[in-house]
């Protein structure tokens, strides 16, 4: 029995059909210019003011005026750290903060900065994915402008002590982003509790829809906008308004956070533990990766030893199933991905990793088929692998193998 399994919520999610319903007026009939003056340019602002409303809630904003529409969580990392250090708030300073396993969003922002004069400090983390404190202790000074740590992991799910991070930053008069695309809708944020000054999030994470985001901007901070224009968004984000998309991402925020958020994040978890389990299990010679406790609910990850990701995708695809590996070939690379490296994985370990991560659209069912066939691919491929023999993993015909295990 075939069945198509998409457990690559990490990577988009489903829109779903309140979404999808809440969106359709705007666009068909409701197709006003929010700046227009009639009245279905008045009804298109009116709405826009509703959606980020619902956002503001959803997150624990003070007000909604601190959120800025952006086209989608890229663009909201890139105006929140770019937009800050060139701004009038970072008062001439020009130090940034971030870790070595942020989204590439982040990071290569980061990298640009430096370029451009601006010095960069990348925080290692520890085997579990956490960032090291006492590094950010040491590295903070009356310099530094923004420190920007992600809420959550998008390859192993590991959510950072976002609290503890903010008290460091503020204690040393910096502000604190987080890239927090992959934890919102998906586990509890709350801006004002948690300190944080500036969030980034995007719709198509949490069943919204794609190329809509928006930056949680704490009232007071300024920010030198990335776009000239028409001055939308309170001038950060100029261009006429995605309307249909920002009612799409105050629908979908709305579904997945509130009263709904403990029950479908019950719901998740308790799958991605079977999952995990099944896995583990089953499959000899493999680790889990990141905090096995303090993590995303729906995030599995894993890597397997004598085991290439990229075939393994390949045939899981050939079986209806939709994961993710940090490990492509095909990308050019030859390294696995930044995030895997930081934690210290073997390079030979990381290359065999896969990431299932569930919605809330997932089912028993299909946690049960992702472990069956999980199983069998990775067995038929170790039966082909150079580095696999009688059952285990032949170190004896690889060169420069390092014997380390985690766990
Ligand atoms: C998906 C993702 C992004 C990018 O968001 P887009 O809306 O696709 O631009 C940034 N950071 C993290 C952690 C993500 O998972």
């Amino acid at each position: 029995m075939n069945r198509f399994v998409y457990a690559d919520n990490a990577a988009t999610t489903p829109m779903s059909e309140s979404v999808y319903e809440a969106m359709k007026p705007y666009l068909t009939e409701c197709y006003g210019n929010p700046s227009s003056l009639y009245r279905i340019g008045r009804e298109a602002h009116r709405a826009i003011d509703g959606a980020r409303k619902k956002v503001a809630e959803a997150i624990g904003a003070a007000e909604p005026k601190e959120i800025i529409f952006t086209g989608g969580g890229s663009q909201a990392d890139n105006l929140a750290i770019r937009g800050y250090v060139k701004g009038r708030s970072a008062r001439g300073r020009k130090h940034i903060i971030t870790s070595k396993i942020e989204h590439h969003a982040v990071l290569y922002t980061c990298q640009a900065l430096e370029k451009e004069g601006y010095p960069v400090t990348y925080l290692d983390v520890d085997r579990e994915g956490h960032v090291d404190l006492q590094q950010l202790k040491a590295a903070i000074s009356d310099q530094t402008a923004i420190v920007t740590i992600m809420a959550a992991n998008n390859e192993i799910g590991t959510i950072q002590d976002l609290k503890a991070i903010a008290e460091i930053a503020h204690a040393h008069g910096a502000v604190f982003h987080t890239d927090a695309v992959q934890a919102v809708g998906h586990m509890h944020i709350n801006v004002q509790e948690m300190g944080i000054d500036l969030l980034s999030l995007s719709g198509h994470k949490f069943r919204g829809p794609k190329g809509i985001g928006a930056l949680y901007l704490r009232k007071g901070i300024a920010l030198d906008p990335l776009v000239h224009g028409g001055g939308q968004e309170r001038g950060l984000a100029s261009g006429t308004e995605n309307v249909a998309g920002i009612i799409g991402l105050g629908q979908a925020i709305e579904d997945a956070t509130g009263a709904n958020l403990d029950e479908k994040m019950g719901y998740v978890k308790k799958l991605t533990d079977r999952l995990t389990k099944g896995i583990m299990d089953k499959i000899p010679y493999t680790h889990f990766t990141g905090d096995p406790i303090n993590r995303l609910p729906g995030t599995a990850s894993f890597v397997f030893e004598a085991i290439e990701g990229e075939g393994l995708i390949l045939r899981l695809d050939l079986a209806g199933i939709c994961g993710s590996t940090g490990s492509a070939c095909s990308t050019g690379s030859l390294d696995p991905s930044h995030v895997l490296m930081a934690i210290g994985l073997p390079h030979e370990i990381a290359h065999g990793s896969l990431r299932l991560t569930l919605g809330d659209q997932n089912t028993e069912e299909d946690v049960d088929y992702l472990i069956e066939k999980v199983s069998e691919v990775v067995a038929t491929l170790r039966e082909m692998s150079p580095v696999w023999a009688d059952g285990k993993p032949d170190m004896s015909s690889a060169c420069d193998l390092h014997h380390e295990h985690h766990h």
